[in-house]
């Protein structure tokens, strides 16, 4: 058989948001190498017979050298086994998987994207904020918020992005919110310009804590949020009030006692 890897965008969390694609192609699996975003409902499409790779920890994004996964996901596809690399959110949004397709190409070895719903599109939907709205933004801006420290922290245009005043979505901001609130600060973004913190979006224990650039990490950390968390700015966030249709049921379906914080501390 010609090798062939799926590489599956599994959805924000919620399992029902997964594709039928990517759920047919995880029952047909023979080998599922996965990261630790997956929830857990998700592996319950693997058949009992396909073998389980982990290869993502809780504390450390880049806990299996991304070397190693490349090497691992070839080795069991020239082995002529169906592959299913499985990630969260969409496989090609901070995700890593351009390297690992791109590795693939290069060893020759077929394969095809299932996209998935990226954490900002699920996340919005579910905390009630419409990533753009004609009223509030035009367009919105995906940035990660991890390669902060350090070097890297000049590859973002603070500048730039301050002055566009559309929506923008941080990934992977929590440690550095501070930081990244500032330097927006700092570059004319209002310090009034709604702000929220959504963690375990789509998920049960779904908690938003709402606020404005100025105070957003310090109720952050008075709130003690933990990742996986996303960073929505922008005015379109003021909707939450309105919009939120999710966050009662997700936070009373939780097994996290915190439950729901929604003050409203705008300005
Ligand atoms: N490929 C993924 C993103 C991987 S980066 C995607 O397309 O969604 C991991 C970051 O995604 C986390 O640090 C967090 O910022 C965000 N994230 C993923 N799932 C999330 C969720 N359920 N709730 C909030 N943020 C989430």
């Amino acid at each position: 058989m010609t090798p062939k890897v799926h590489l599956v965008g599994a959805g924000p969390g919620d399992p029902e948001l997964l594709t039928l694609k990517g759920k047919r192609v995880l029952e047909e699996a023979e080998v599922v190498i996965y990261d630790r975003l997956v929830s857990e409902d998700i592996l319950e499409f693997v058949s009992r017979d396909a073998e389980l790779v982990f290869v993502g920890k809780e504390t450390s994004f880049h806990s299996c050298p991304q070397e190693e996964i490349n090497r691992l996901i070839a080795k069991h596809a020239k082995m002529g086994k169906r592959v299913v690399r499985l990630k969260g959110g969409d496989p090609y949004v901070f995700g890593r998987g351009g390297e690992e397709a791109a590795h693939l190409a290069d060893e020759g070895i077929q394969f095809e994207v299932v996209p998935g719903i990226t954490a900002a599109i699920g996340v919005g939907a579910y905390a009630g904020i419409p990533l753009t709205d004609r009223r509030y933004s035009q367009a919105v801006t995906l940035v990660t918020g991890h390669r902060m420290k350090g070097e890297g922290l000049e590859d973002i245009n603070w500048a730039a992005l301050a002055e566009l005043g559309h929506t923008i979505v941080f990934y992977m901001g929590v440690a550095n919110i501070t930081e990244i609130t500032g330097k927006l600060i700092e570059n004319g973004r209002p310090p009034a310009t709604p702000a929220a913190l959504v963690s375990r979006g789509t998920m049960p224990g779904q908690r938003t804590v709402l606020g404005a650039l100025s105070n957003i990490s310090v109720r952050c950390k008075e709130e003690g949020v933990k990742p996986p968390a996303l960073l929505i700015i922008g005015e379109v966030v003021s909707l939450s009030h309105i919009l939120n249709w999710s966050e009662q049921a997700l936070s009373e379906s939780s097994d996290q006692p915190e439950g729901v914080l929604r003050e409203k501390v705008f300005g």
